[in-house]
């Protein structure tokens, strides 16, 4: 039978716990750009920017975007087209346009200030529980929990908690674990210490449980089963889609590029011509749809190589070519022909830009 929570804290020493494991975060946390202040904005960005991509990966995008955008306002009056090309290769772009968009909506009712209020905070686009508890706690001190997936792992090997954490019941749980366990005190410190020991520490395979500030108060560890926890079912296999993809040039040297739709995956960046959504059977058939899509006539065809993209729920495979073309029709808003100088203003998903490197 599952514990509720009053019985899985019932024998906690949550006083000593709170007090190993701030201790040892002073003594061994990682110098990272966006804890050399307590910037509400810039820790909203870098905790935005640290969904779903490894820490190594965010540092020089931070460093860029901060340079960029270094406040609220200047991120607010920013075009879009702009802001996508600070983000381009992090991926995920849902999450940039819904900061986008948050950050416009601090500015015109908070007066650019980010609220301090949990009910207003978390109100604002994109902003789900986990933000509002690491903004709330990292830059103003309210003793919010911030759980994903990494405290949610760390906790249930602290706890030996075996609810399946694919589950937003369980989440609640844990959620509710640490609103009674957190320093009032400290509780920026405490929220940074659990996911600085989830990604020095406590890590998924192989924890270092011998170097562990906290094993003392470790159920999993005491019981030697840290390495079966957490319990997560595995969602669905994301579905594979092939298809091709080509970069045509014209007499003059320009390159036609597309944008993409405003909605959907990898919505409002940029690509080179595509069948992506009627992937076509030969190559015959697929300078025919191109050709009457673009508006183009293909004159010569040559293959530049396989690529593939991991997204969440799917998995692109691109065969890619490189061709010369006669135009039959100018470019617009959503297909242009610009120069290779030009290529380089516009925001490319991470696949269309390894095309790009293989095509140069
Ligand atoms: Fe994780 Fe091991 Fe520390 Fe327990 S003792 S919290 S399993 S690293």
């Amino acid at each position: 039978m599952k514990e509720n929570v009053q019985q899985i804290l019932a024998h906690f020493h949550i006083k000593q716990f709170q007090h190993d494991l701030i201790h040892w975060f002073q003594t061994e946390q990682r110098d990272l750009p966006w804890r050399k202040d307590k910037d509400p904005y810039k820790i909203w960005v870098s905790e935005v920017m640290l969904q779903q991509t490894r820490v190594d990966t965010v540092i020089p995008y931070f460093y860029h975007f901060i340079e960029k955008f270094p406040t609220l306002d200047s991120l607010a009056e920013a075009e879009e087209e702009e802001v996508l090309k600070a983000w381009e290769g992090l991926g995920y772009y849902s999450r940039i346009r819904h900061l986008h968009e948050a950050v416009k909506e601090v500015k015109e009712k908070y007066g650019g200030c980010v609220p301090a209020s949990k009910e207003q905070f978390s109100s604002l686009k994109g902003v789900g529980p986990y933000t509002t508890g690491a903004v709330l706690s990292i830059a103003y001190g309210i003793p919010e929990p911030a759980v994903d997936g990494n405290v949610m792992r760390v906790l249930s090997r602290i706890f030996y908690i075996t609810d399946d954490i694919a589950k937003g019941s369980t989440r609640k749980k844990f959620e509710n674990i640490v609103s009674k366990i957190i320093s009032h005190d400290n509780p920026s410190d405490f929220n940074q210490a659990l996911m600085e020991l989830g990604a020095l520490v406590c890590t998924p395979k192989n924890p270092s449980c011998f170097l562990c500030p906290v094993q003392r108060h470790c159920r999993a560890f005491a019981e030697g089963v840290e390495t079966e926890l957490p319990v997560k079912t595995k969602g669905k296999a994301p579905k594979r889609i092939s298809f091709r993809a080509i970069v045509l040039m014209n007499k003059k040297g320009n390159i036609l590029i597309q944008k993409r739709p405003p909605r959907g995956l990898l919505a409002n960046l940029w690509q080179f011509p595509n069948d992506e959504h009627a992937p076509t059977r030969n190559d015959e058939a697929f300078v025919k749809e191109i050709s009457e899509r673009y508006h183009v006539v293909i004159r010569s065809m040559e293959r530049i190589g396989s690529f593939e993209h991991v997204f969440s729920h799917v998995v692109w495979h691109i065969e890619a070519y490189k061709g010369n073309a006669l135009e039959l029709q100018m470019g617009d808003e959503t297909n242009k022909w610009v120069t290779i100088d030009e290529l380089k203003q516009y925001a490319f998903p991470v696949i269309y830009q390894k095309i790009w490197q293989a095509y140069e």
